[in-house]
């Protein structure tokens, strides 16, 4: 966070509480922009039509920067005065709590089409952490505090969705089995014996054809700031919940800008889809087993979609180590690292001897 002097602002959304001249933000369990201080409560702006998949050809006709060009947003804290350049979409003013929300037209980068607000409140989020902690055998004190620490925050991470129609032609051979009888000779008490026994083949026969697939909204991270190992950890998501976008959805939170352009997300779809035409094709060839030697496919009717998934991310360190924990704030699904705390295994070897100690002793001494 730095303070800038001289950059033009850009502007923002800002939510002040018409009541009491607090804050509203985006309230999980209400739906609504509430005031934590004197509970006022707003309803969110109406949304302006329904969500709607973009063509992913008119992207080239699109004005556009890479994301990597776009400057930070320079953000004016309305309440404050406090001048903070991020190169978040949305955050608190790091001064007075004040939510801000960039103003994404006209600033170069795709515009989040819909999202996925926030439906676990903080309180639900810290139930399903301290049940996630309690299963975490051995773990350090450091990871039972990540339930009490205030270091967790909202954030919005960028996705990519992808429809497409596939066709592929596919070329590949049909393997049938059939079984033979097979004579061999045996030595049996020093007398040589022939027998039979039955041996699996297999004839394989040249196989090509077509194959036709309709996928809907296949996933691609838009931010590479959260461990793919991680993100995939907090699937599914409900994406047939995602409403609009709106502004007021993010108020009070941290949105991430995408890194990942739309072009680049949508190779990644399509090696998402790769397997599930490869085992389409294995499908339509039949026989007992199948091989693929190649499979051309064409995307017709591609489109894609901004999407903004929500997640509660708490940091806690440990050892001079940062680990994230992840909650899904739309499922609860817990992910994370954690450390293994060296002292306690160590104490349950140590008292798992001092057992086995004890029950040799006991037998030594009973004898
Ligand atoms: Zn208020
Ligand atoms: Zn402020």
């Amino acid at each position: 966070m730095a303070s800038v002097t001289g950059e033009p602002a850009g502007t923002h959304h800002a939510y002040p509480c018409s009541a009491c001249g607090a804050r509203v933000e985006f309230a999980p369990g209400a739906g609504a922009l509430t005031c934590p201080y004197c509970g006022h409560a707003e309803e969110v702006a109406a949304a302006d039509r329904e969500v709607r998949e973009h063509a992913f050809a008119t992207l080239a006709a699109t004005p556009r920067e890479s994301a990597a060009e776009v400057s930070a947003h320079v953000y004016r804290c309305g309440k404050c005065g406090a001048t903070t350049e991020s190169d978040h979409l949305s955050q608190v003013c790091g001064f007075c709590g004040a939510p801000m929300v960039a103003e994404v037209e006209g600033s170069g980068l795709v515009e989040p089409e819909a999202v996925l607000p926030f439906s676990v409140t903080r309180e639900a989020m810290r139930g399903h952490l301290r049940e996630w902690v309690a299963s975490r055998w051995f773990a350090p004190s450091a990871l039972k505090k990540v339930t009490e620490t205030e270091q967790v925050h909202g954030v919005y991470l960028p996705s990519w969705t992808y429809d497409a129609r596939t066709t592929s032609d596919y070329d590949g051979q049909r393997g049938e089995h059939y079984w033979v009888t097979e004579t061999y000779t045996e030595t049996v008490d020093g007398k040589s014996v022939t027998r039979t026994r039955q041996v699996q083949k297999t004839n394989w026969y040249p196989a090509s054809g077509t194959v036709a697939r309709a996928f809907d909204d296949v996933h691609v991270a838009g931010t590479h700031r959260v461990l793919p190992k991680h993100a995939e950890k907090l699937e599914p998501w409900p994406f047939e919940e995602a409403v609009r976008y709106r502004p007021d959805y993010l108020a009070g939170y941290e949105t991430l800008r995408y890194e990942v352009e739309p072009e680049a997300g949508l190779e990644a779809a399509k090696a998402v889809m790769a397997p599930v035409i490869e085992s389409d094709c294995r499908q339509d060839i039949g026989g007992d087993v199948q091989r693929v030697h190649s499979v051309a496919t064409r995307y017709d009717d591609v489109t894609f979609k901004l999407l903004l998934l929500p997640v509660w991310i708490a940091a806690y360190l440990y050892h001079g180590t940062t680990y994230q924990v992840l909650v899904n704030a739309r499922t609860g699904e817990v992910v994370g690292e954690r450390p293994w705390s060296a002292w306690k295994i160590a104490g349950a070897v140590l008292a798992g001897l001092a057992l086995v100690g004890g029950i040799v002793a006991a037998v030594l001494l009973s004898r």
